[in-house]
């Protein structure tokens, strides 16, 4: 059993009350950690990562609005990339939820919640669906970010890419792309896409756009991240009284290299948060003593 098998195993038999149910992660140490890509909702807070079955320390948790890929080159795929080489992520799971609010937001709706935050219908790109990655099916959405990172030539052949869906009710998982089964049936390497620097991006983006922020143009591309960069170039340039040059900090330069630091301000005393915390539980076969928040269905890892 491959540890995704094992996961959906664990999670089907917890959510129907077996509170043993749990993943041994000794048995997976070639599979682990799993990195995650989840939508922001608040609810699933508390689900992650227990209903994976997996202890703290096996799970990288990426997150945005919606876990939108918006391209193999994305910010988030770049994101996805460094948790595999840098963090030693050895799979991959693209997780919606039901009843997100990202499908069910339309775009007038979009559009009135940014005018309530001062935002004008003018100051925002044209194609409000296409710049925020806004989908219409959640399920579509698990399988088009899949697609993405699969063909994503920052990704290697090696790592499954898996694509599920968690009812932020019960816990409950419904796995909807199998990443062994796309691993083996790839028909060949991911062709090379010519990897744009993003310096040249924000110079070509800049250039087409119109300088008056006021009435800026937003590129017709769907890669968002590079209008981004390009917007936070712009604001740079600005005048002060630019609307976006609070909220945009300027792009970290690629070149010419950055000035040197300021030199180091006492920080003022941080004051942790007082958290409870859930009653340790151990971790059989493991060797270690992790603490998984409490599931539903009682999911417990063991
Ligand atoms: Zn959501």
């Amino acid at each position: 059993m491959r540890l995704f098998e094992a996961i959906l195993d664990a999670n089907h038999r917890a959510v129907a009350g077996d509170r043993s149910a749990g993943v041994r992660v000794a048995d997976f140490p070639a599979e682990l950690p799993v990195i995650a890509l989840t939508c922001i909702d608040p609810r699933l807070n508390r689900l992650f990562p227990g209903v994976l079955g997996l202890p703290e320390e096996n799970f990288i948790w990426l997150r945005n609005a919606g876990n939108i890929v918006t391209g193999p080159l994305s910010s988030t795929m770049r994101s996805l990339a460094l948790a595999c080489a840098v963090k030693g992520g050895r799979e991959i799971a693209i997780i919606g939820h039901t009843d997100c609010q990202i499908p069910r937001t339309t775009v007038s709706q979009l559009t009135e919640r940014f005018k309530a935050l001062g935002i004008e219908r003018h100051q925002l790109p044209e194609n409000l669906t296409d710049y925020f990655g806004v989908f219409a099916s959640e399920r579509q959405n698990v399988i088009r970010g899949v697609d993405f990172v699969r063909r994503s030539p920052l990704i290697g052949p090696r790592i499954p890419v898996h694509g599920l869906i968690v009812d932020v009710q019960s816990g409950l998982l419904e796995w909807i792309v199998n990443g062994y089964e796309t691993l083996e049936h790839s028909p060949a390497p991911p062709p090379a896409l010519s990897l744009p620097t993003l310096g040249a991006a924000v110079e070509s983006l800049a250039a087409r756009a119109a300088f008056d922020v006021g009435e800026m143009k937003f590129p017709e591309t769907k890669i968002g991240e590079m209008a981004s960069a390009a917007i936070q170039t712009l604001s740079v340039h600005s005048p002060a009284s630019d609307p976006r040059a609070p909220i945009a900090p300027p792009a970290a330069p690629i070149s010419p290299p950055p000035p040197p630091p300021p030199p180091p301000v006492a920080a003022p005393p941080v004051h942790p948060r007082a958290v409870p915390i859930p009653p340790p539980i151990q971790l059989r076969g493991h060797g270690r003593t992790g603490r998984p928040p409490p599931l539903p269905g009682g999911f417990a890892t063991k």
